[in-house]
């Protein structure tokens, strides 16, 4: 009989937790692919340390290293929908066929629905979003 397969969006906690445990229950007899637009798992609750000095590469793991340990097929590329109807998952270079979906692509900050967030204060979400809180730490430390 065909192995069932299990496909993951997002290679987040939430994406990374579902495939091992997956993998953990099921051992060989399911596939799994997961697919996501990160090569690297951020490990983001220390991404606080990121406006104090932490460089966010330190924050990274290559997963192109992890997954093959747990015999699970690792796509680079970005979801852009999916078709309940014919079970496939749509990303900018694949149509990829599932019996099982998993959802993981996680949340994004939307400071402009609420006025005055985006132009008055900062959000923390990405690495990126913290190392522009460094640079205002910098720039008022510099100034004192
Ligand atoms: C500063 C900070 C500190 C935190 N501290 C803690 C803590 O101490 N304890 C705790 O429990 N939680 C903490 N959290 C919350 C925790 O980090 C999040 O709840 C968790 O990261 C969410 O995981 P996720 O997998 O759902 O989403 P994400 O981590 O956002 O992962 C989403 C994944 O989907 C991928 N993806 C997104 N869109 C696409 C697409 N279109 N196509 C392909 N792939 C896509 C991304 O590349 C990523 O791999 C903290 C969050 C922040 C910001």
């Amino acid at each position: 009989m065909e192995k069932k397969h299990i496909v993951v969006a997002g290679s987040g906690f939430a994406g990374l937790e579902s495939a091992f445990l997956l993998r953990h229950y099921f051992k060989d007899k399911i596939k799994i692919t997961i697919i996501s637009n990160e090569e690297n798992f951020l490990f983001r609750p220390n991404t606080i340390y990121i406006p104090f000095g932490l460089e966010p590469e330190e924050l990274q793991i290559p997963l192109k290293e992890v997954l093959p340990k747990y015999n699970i097929e690792f796509i680079i590329d970005k979801v852009q929908d999916v078709d309940p109807e014919s079970a496939l998952l749509l990303t900018d270079n694949h149509k990829i066929s599932y019996d099982y979906l998993i959802l993981g692509t996680g949340a994004a900050m939307r400071p402009e629905e609420i006025p005055g967030l985006k132009e008055y204060a900062n959000t923390i979400w990405t690495p990126k979003e913290m190392l522009q809180l460094r640079r205002i730490f910098t720039k008022n430390h510099s100034k004192s």
